[in-house]
């Protein structure tokens, strides 16, 4: 009856999202990439979130993974090789109301994109950036890349690659102003998924590194965690990534990590004997340039010529 006033209510959400409310384009990655497993990661916590898809933009770069946008019915920004940084920079800056997730490649972040990505992660804006490491150029169809491995043959270099790898685990633990910096893998869906959840929840810039197969161009290098899980490395912490009990059996090579300890994250970072995954650094204090950015957003255009007046005054002779 109307009017009748009861001691409870249901709250039922005028919107409620499913996993369709996400999917996007058909993907048209090789069979078995690793590409595939971090799409249905993502769509998963925007579903789990109930990310309006309205409010939720992906950004990539160019490369395999860059074709994210496309696959997910959100926003998307398909841009220039190496640029998704700053165009996400620049969403976040306008709107800092949207959810930004960025896709990008070794290739285009750790080389073209290289300048872009020491800067955002001091920018340090609340955004999820997934780094798609398959250790080479896949698109353009098996360059060598900056994580390519030496000895790595390759169209570029048939004889093998010959310098050293980066290591942009390592590397984004040496720049300024990070937050969140975190390693996983495709072929472990619940890591992978803990990992990006525990990133989109992390207010600031999150930088994941996706240990990514490309059975296409470089099967082999990945193989030797994926067919020995001993070879793989937990990290733990009370603040770490919260772990699926179902990993318990597989991977017992564990080692207690406090994200909070920089110098014992970078120390990982440089283990070749095992692949390190896990949270490897987090602080939540850290500051973030989109609350700067935001400040006079609400003004109005009067406001704003009122205030650029003030401030051409202050030059006047
Ligand atoms: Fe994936 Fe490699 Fe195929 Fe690109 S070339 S879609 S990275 S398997």
């Amino acid at each position: 009856m109307f009017g009748l006033k009861t001691d409870w209510s249901l709250d039922i959400p005028s919107r409620y999202f499913i996993l369709d409310d996400y999917l996007g384009n058909e993907a048209r990655w090789c069979p078995g990439c690793g590409d595939h497993a971090v799409l249905t990661a993502v769509q998963r916590i925007c579903r789990d979130e109930q990310l309006p898809p309205e409010q939720t933009v992906v950004v990539s770069g160019i490369g395999c993974s860059s074709r994210f946008p496309h696959y997910m019915a959100t926003y998307g920004f398909h841009s220039l090789h190496g640029r998704a940084l700053p165009v996400a920079c620049g969403v976040k800056s306008r709107r800092p109301d949207l959810k930004v997730f960025v896709a990008t490649g070794d290739g285009d972040c750790c080389s073209i994109g290289a300048g872009h990505w020491l800067h955002a992660i001091r920018y340090n804006m609340d955004m999820v950036v997934m780094m798609f490491d398959n250790n080479i150029y896949g698109l353009t169809k098996k360059q060598t890349s900056p994580t390519s491995k030496p000895g790595l043959a390759t169209n570029t270099h048939p004889r093998g690659s010959w310098l050293p790898a980066l290591n942009p685990t390592a590397a984004t633990l040496g720049f300024t102003n990070v937050s969140f910096m975190a390693q996983t893998v495709d072929w472990m869906p619940a890591h992978l998924h803990a990992v990006l959840q525990a990133a989109y929840r992390h207010r600031g810039l999150s930088f994941v590194r996706i240990a990514q197969r490309c059975p296409q161009y470089t099967s082999k290098v990945f193989e030797e965690y994926v067919n020995n899980p001993d070879k793989v490395l937990v990290l733990e912490h009370q603040n770490g990534i919260k772990l699926d009990p179902s990993l318990d059996r597989f991977y017992k090579t564990r080692m207690t990590h406090d994200p909070a300890d920089i110098v014992q994250a970078t120390a990982i970072a440089h283990r070749e004997d095992v692949l390190p995954i896990g949270l490897f650094f987090w602080d939540p204090s850290r500051p973030c340039y989109d609350d700067f950015t935001q400040l006079g957003m609400d003004m109005t255009p009067e406001d704003k010529i009122r205030a650029l007046n003030e401030e051409m005054d202050r030059f006047a002779v």
